[in-house]
């Protein structure tokens, strides 16, 4: 039984699809089989991943549809060490036509069901927004993990994904959980910053990850080369940061209890 997490935040631009890609190349490189499963339409988790969702002849969107399984949709990054599940402007589509479908909630649950015995962690990267995609994410992942600057207004929309975490949970999925917030793009010489991060560990308490990524240019140069930072350069700090990220990650699933069937 894998481990499926949702990186999620309504905002755009607050780090997810960095997040997503450098902590599925991260665990890899800790020997953890993974899937990355882009439910962006923008695909930009799969162009990262050195995917060409241009050329992609299956992806998530048949699997949404159950046209296809996640086997016979999934891609690879070879670079990365790692299953993409990809995701291309096809995906905008889906959200309409689930609206008319059975099980239009839980239809990226029940196809991984079928992929579980492939992957140690299954990782999905949301969209910007709380929607049909986003709510198959979250229905069919353990937990959530937010990837957050910390800016003044980071705080307001949180509320807000705290809310719709508590809803799925106590209405469609058990299991969910918020994991963890992650402080991301951080710049320990901008006083705000360094302020709200003491008030996200005043409010959050252990539910903000230990390890902080640094705002580095390195892994924003990453994409353009199809490649996850951590790949593209190791020893750049903010790949680093991931790695460290990807070890915290593999610490609390160890001490977590054991998924109920494996
Ligand atoms: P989202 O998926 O939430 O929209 P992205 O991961 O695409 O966010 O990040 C938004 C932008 O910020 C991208 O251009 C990305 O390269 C850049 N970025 C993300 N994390 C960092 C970081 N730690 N340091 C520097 N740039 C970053
Ligand atoms: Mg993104």
């Amino acid at each position: 039984m894998p481990r499926i997490f949702c990186i999620a935040n309504q905002k755009g631009g607050v780090g997810k699809t960095t997040t997503s890609v450098n902590l599925a190349a991260g665990l890899s490189r800790l020997g953890q089989r993974v899937l990355l499963v882009d439910l962006d339409p923008q695909g930009n988790a799969t162009m990262g991943s050195g995917v060409d969702k241009r050329q992609l002849e299956t992806s998530v969107y048949d699997v949404l549809l159950e046209s296809a399984s996640i086997a016979e949709a999934r891609s690879r990054s070879e670079k990365g060490g790692y299953d993409v599940l990809g995701a291309n402007r096809e995906l905008a589509g889906a959200e309409v036509e689930l609206v008319a479908l059975e099980h239009r909630h839980e239809r990226l649950r029940r196809a991984l069901k079928e992929a579980a015995a492939d992957y140690d962690f299954v990782l999905i990267d949301c969209p910007p927004s709380l929607s049909l995609l986003t709510l198959n994410g979250l229905c069919s992942a353990h937990g959530v993990i937010v990837p957050m600057q910390c800016e003044y207004f980071a705080l307001e929309g949180l509320t807000d994904l705290v809310n719709t975490i508590k809803q799925v949970h106590a209405n469609l999925n058990r299991d969910l959980q918020l994991i963890g917030l992650l402080r991301v793009m951080f710049d320990p010489r901008i006083t705000l910053q360094t302020q709200v991060s003491e008030q996200l560990k005043a409010h959050f308490g252990d539910k903000v990850f230990n390890t902080v990524i640094p705002r580095n240019v390195r892994l924003a140069e990453a994409p353009s080369y199809g490649l996850p930072g951590v790949v593209f350069d190791p020893s750049a700090k903010g790949a680093v940061a991931f790695v460290e990220f990807a070890k915290e990650m593999v610490e609390r699933v160890g001490t977590a209890p054991a998924p109920a069937a494996s």
